[in-house]
C-alpha cells in the first residue's frame, strides 16, 4: 500500500475533483449531474445553469420539467431534475439552505447516495468520512489487489481499512486520473504504468 501511495503521489501530485464548482451546493448539483455522464459534459452545462439559478432557493422554485430541459444534454435528465429539485427543497427546509456537513445528514438529501455524499464532504468541506468509489476506483482497487469485493459499499470498507485516513480524499482523485489515462477499462496501458512492477492484475496487458 505504501508503495502504491508513493507512486500515485509522484505521478499525480495535483489530482483534484474534475467537476467545476464554486460552493458545496454547486458541487452537489454537478455530482448528481455526473451520473452516467462525463465530467467534461457536466462542466459545459453547469456555468449556464448556475447563472440561471444562482441560489438553492432558485433550484427549489423551478419546476422539475423546466430543469429537466436545462440539463437534458447530461442524460437521465428527468431523474436528475427530480433529485436536484428534491435536494434543493430538503436543504432549504431542513438545513437552512446550507449543504450539511455530515454523512448522516447528507444521506437524507434526495440524490445524495453515499458516493455523492463522499464527494461533497471530501472535496467541498475537507471532511474524510469515507472513500469515493466510482467505476475507476472499483476497477483499479480490484486490479491492485486492494479488494476482492465487487459491491461498491464493501470496496469502500476495504479501502477505508487499507488507506491511512489522510488519503481517503486524495486517493480516489488520483485513481480516477490513473483510470482515465493508463489503467483504462479495456486494454490497460501496463507498459507505460509506473505501478507495473507491483501490480498483479489478471487482465494486465503483455509487453
Ligand atoms: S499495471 Fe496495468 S493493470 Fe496494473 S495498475 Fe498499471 S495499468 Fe492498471
Amino acid at each position: 500500500m505504501r508503495e502504491i501511495l508513493r507512486i500515485l503521489d509522484e505521478t499525480y501530485p495535483d489530482a483534484k475533483c474534475a467537476l467545476d464548482h464554486q460552493s458545496p451546493w454547486e458541487l452537489l448539483v454537478a455530482t448528481i449531474l455526473s451520473a452516467q455522464c462525463t465530467d467534461k459534459r457536466v462542466n459545459m452545462v453547469t456555468p449556464g445553469l448556475f447563472r440561471k439559478y444562482p441560489t438553492v432557493k432558485d433550484f427549489a422554485a423551478v419546476s422539475q420539467e423546466e430543469l429537466a430541459e436545462d440539463i437534458r444534454s447530461t442524460g437521465f435528465f428527468n431523474n436528475k431534475a427530480k433529485s436536484v429539485t428534491g435536494a434543493a427543497k430538503t436543504i432549504l427546509k431542513e438545513f437552512h439552505g446550507k449543504v450539511p456537513r455530515t454523512m448522516e445528514e447528507l444521506l437524507r438529501v434526495p440524490g445524495a447516495a453515499r458516493k455523492t455524499a463522499n464527494v461533497v464532504l471530501g472535496t467541498a468541506y475537507g471532511v474524510a468520512s469515507g472513500v469515493v468509489v466510482d467505476t475507476h476506483v472499483q476497477r483499479i482497487a480490484q486490479r491492485l489487489g486492494l479488494t476482492k469485493n465487487t459491491d461498491p459499499k464493501k470496496i469502500e470498507q476495504d479501502l477505508m481499512k487499507a488507506l491511512p485516513k489522510e488519503k481517503w480524499i486524495p486517493f480516489p482523485h488520483q485513481i480516477i486520473l490513473h483510470g482515465r489515462s493508463l489503467c483504462v477499462a479495456r486494454k490497460p496501458k501496463c507498459a507505460e504504468c509506473p505501478l507495473d512492477a507491483i501490480c498483479n492484475a489478471k487482465d494486465k496487458t503483455k509487453h
